[in-house]
């Protein structure tokens, strides 16, 4: 099993929806301990993978406490690394499958893992492998992928919540409200199938190689569907059109966006006008609610049906 730790470090961890200024005492890792292992496994962290290593023990085991594993769990880890949080996650879990890219960390948490018989390690990337269904996700992400893979999993898995660490600034796109900077068409597409509640930020210098953010840990959820746009592609389609101009009005942003398929301008106007969203027009995109949003893509879906917009193309 895993090497456990002979020096101790004073860190802290800052547990967002418990006390913002509250911290922790924890153990860590050191570099040198990391880099041995990373050595011993003849792995030369890339950054285009987000290889930077959890070197903390008690976070790790934060993270596994807030996904409320029990023996009943199947879990998945995207990016087991050096298997800081697998180690835990084993111990509380029925099975945990850890999915990891590089060849060399599929070695070593192989070794880690030879004699621990709930894990599963398996090779692959996991924006394209089948994905083994689960009923929780726990993963400190490479953030390269983090868009594509938190899609990915509200989309193929099941889980009834995943525990996932992003990059900070990721995080907060997540869990914006309508109003702020941080709202966005990802914060939209996000949230119109589910919510992110922050749990603890962790400073960088808590992983080796430093990376140069911080990382918030957040619980998904899925939401219930409520509001539901009458066909979903639509209403993407719609977010994906307008939220490219996401500085723009409602209507100069749909008026560029019909521009771009080809359809008169001022069909903007009608569109606005026709909409039971209570929306003038002169809104700033940044703070519209999703559930305007869903009855202004009602609006477009019968646009389309009617033939005076073209058929939504996948978005
Ligand atoms: N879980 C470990 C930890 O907390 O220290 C490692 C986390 S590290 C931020 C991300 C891990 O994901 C790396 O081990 C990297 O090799 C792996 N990874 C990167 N892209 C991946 C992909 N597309 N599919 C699976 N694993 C990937």
């Amino acid at each position: 099993m895993y090497d456990h730790p002979n020096e101790m470090k004073r860190n802290e961890i800052i547990h967002l929806h418990e006390d913002r200024s509250m911290s922790m005492l924890v153990n860590s890792l050191s570099d040198i301990e990391i880099s041995t292992l990373l050595r011993k496994y003849g792995v030369q962290p890339k950054k285009k993978r987000g290889q930077s290593f959890l070197k903390d023990q008690n976070i790790a085991q934060e993270i596994v406490r807030a996904a409320e594993i029990t023996t009943d769990d199947t879990v998945l880890e995207i990016g087991g690394g050096l298997g800081v949080l697998t180690k835990w996650l084993a111990e509380e879990a029925g099975h945990v499958y850890v999915i990891e890219i590089e060849a060399c960390l599929v070695d070593a948490l192989t070794d880690l893992f030879r004699e621990t018989k709930n894990v599963t390690i398996i090779k692959g990337d996991a924006l394209t492998i089948g994905l083994p269904q689960v009923t929780k996700v726990v993963s400190n992400l490479p953030y390269s992928i983090s868009s594509e893979i938190t899609f990915r999993l509200l989309r193929d898995v099941n889980f009834d919540w995943a525990i996932l660490m992003y990059q900070k600034e990721f995080a907060n796109r997540l869990g914006a409200r309508p109003g702020s900077e941080d709202y966005s068409r990802l914060t939209i597409n996000f949230q119109y199938l589910a919510e992110a509640e922050p749990i603890m930020e962790i400073p960088s210098r808590m992983f080796y190689p430093q990376p140069v953010v911080d990382s918030i840990v957040v619980r998904i959820r899925r939401r219930p569907h409520d509001p539901q746009a009458r066909d979903i592609e639509i209403f993407q389609w719609m977010i994906n059109g307008i939220y490219s101009y996401p500085k723009k009005s409602l209507r100069n942003a749909l008026r560029i966006w019909f521009k771009t398929l080809g359809v008169e301008r001022n069909l903007a106007e009608e569109v606005i006008e026709q909409s039971e969203a209570g929306l003038t027009g002169d809104e700033h995109l940044r703070g519209i609610s999703i559930e305007s949003l869903v009855v202004l893509a009602d609006t477009i879906f019968e646009f389309v049906r009617d033939g005076k917009l073209p058929k939504a193309r996948g978005s």
